[in-house]
């Protein structure tokens, strides 16, 4: 493994004095941890057992057929306990804050998915968990808050600046910095000060492994590797183990969204983002000319981030990863045709890798590979999909289901 703190210009560790002493105890537990057998034999074991690893390469023959180009194969993380791949990090940073000796976990979560993810993995190890969560992203993602709970995690609303990931970013620092001696902070992607965003490659760069393993076994001749970047954690643990060769193509993939104006996506490569350092690293963000953060849209919650983690940013900038975005419509058209055709539901944030991915296959030629990483499965975004595919149907679902009166005797029986 590889420890870089520094990604050429971007990364780092820029943060309040308070915070250094963690980060380096947390430095120096995990590249310890990587060089134990113990640590990587028990990561292993629990992978397998609870979050079923490996998780397959399926071979999707119709949608080849369809496109008559490139043979797409998917990456199933969507079949990971809890739904992405979000649960490999939350796996990797528990166990290793056992092994430093913490009795508490704090996390942050956005839409949800990473607060699940480490929700579920500590009701597991039966270790107490706050999440922190803006109080407009609890109202928008009320199931998420309800299975976090289901886990036993206290969920706790943040009241602050915009009400949601960066000011439950900046709650969960404020906690660390007076809690650290007994709490661990789980960050949920690639990002964030040193060794954050090596820590969540390594954990997440067992889906890259077992690609590599699944092309060997499969014979296959890859022409790209395509994957969806929000923050980055996909996508640097799918790519990690090819980074270092010429080949193949590696493709990230950032929200398009409804137009290119500010506020309408959440792209922060080929120009749009600039250089800046926000909540402790140094990295490629959306911000107006001074600095301040910019909101972004998305109609996938995963993906609608104003940073970029630093390695992806700067292996964006060197070109060994090729950036491109896919807009809310075409990650949906995407998501359309895999169900019908190979019958999955694609995240709405792997949708986006889906929708570019169909459009470097179908261009490709036919003896080789364009390997598609599905992060997540679309279960958790049926609100948004349904709506967006069906909207009638579903309103007068959603009507009778808040409307209906309670199953049992006709209002007016012997009651
Ligand atoms: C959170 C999430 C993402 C985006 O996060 P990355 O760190 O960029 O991977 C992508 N897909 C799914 C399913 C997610 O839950």
């Amino acid at each position: 493994m590889h420890y870089h703190e520094f990604f050429g210009n971007f990364g780092g560790r820029y943060v309040a004095e308070i915070l250094r002493s963690p980060l380096e105890e947390l430095e120096k537990g995990f590249l310890a941890a990587m060089e134990d057998v113990a640590f990587t034999s028990e990561l292993e074991y629990h992978g397998k057992h609870f979050i079923g690893r490996p998780t397959p390469l399926l071979y999707a023959a119709e949608a080849t057929r369809a496109l008559g180009g490139s043979k797409i194969y998917i990456k199933l993380e969507g079949l990971a306990n809890t739904g992405a791949h979000k649960i490999n990090n939350a796996l990797g940073q528990v166990l290793l804050a056992s092994r430093l000796g913490k009795k508490r976990i704090i996390a942050e979560t956005g839409a949800g998915q990473h607060g699940v993810a480490t929700a579920a993995v500590c009701a597991k190890f039966g270790i107490p968990c706050r999440v922190y969560m803006g109080e407009i992203d609890m109202n928008r993602q009320r199931p998420n808050v309800f299975w976090m709970e289901l886990f036993g995690a206290e969920v706790t609303p943040v009241y602050s600046g915009s009400k949601t990931l960066k000011d439950a970013v900046n709650e969960a620092l404020r906690d660390w910095a007076e809690s650290f001696s007994d709490t661990h902070y789980l960050l949920g992607s690639a990002l964030g000060p040193s060794p954050y965003p090596d820590m969540v490659r390594e954990f997440q760069s067992v889906i890259g492994r077992e690609v590599k393993e699944q092309i060997g076994e499969e014979g296959l001749e890859v022409e790209a590797m395509v994957a969806c970047v929000g923050g980055g954690s996909n996508a640097i643990g799918f790519f990690s183990p090819f980074l270092k060769f010429p080949e193949p193509r590696l493709v990230g993939v950032e929200a398009g969204g409804r137009g290119s104006g500010p506020g309408e996506h959440a792209s922060r490569m080929n120009g749009r983002g600039r250089p800046g350092i926000v909540q402790g690293y140094k990295s490629l963000f959306l911000t107006d000319s001074d600095g301040q953060v910019l909101p972004t849209h998305s109609i996938s919650a995963g993906l609608d981030y104003p940073g970029l983690g630093p390695q992806l940013a700067d292996l964006g900038l060197s070109g060994r990863i090729e950036f491109t975005t896919a807009s809310d419509s075409e990650a949906l058209d995407a998501l359309k045709f895999f169900a019908a055709r190979e019958g999955i539901i694609f995240a709405l944030e792997s949708a986006h890798a889906a929708a570019a991915g169909m459009a470097i296959a179908g261009n490709g030629s036919r003896d080789k590979a364009v390997i598609i990483n599905m992060s997540g499965r679309g279960d958790k975004d049926l609100v948004i999909t349904a709506k967006a595919l069906d909207e009638t149907n579903w309103k007068s679902f959603l009507g009778s289901e808040a409307g209906a009166p309670e199953a049992g005797p006709p209002p007016g029986g012997a009651l």
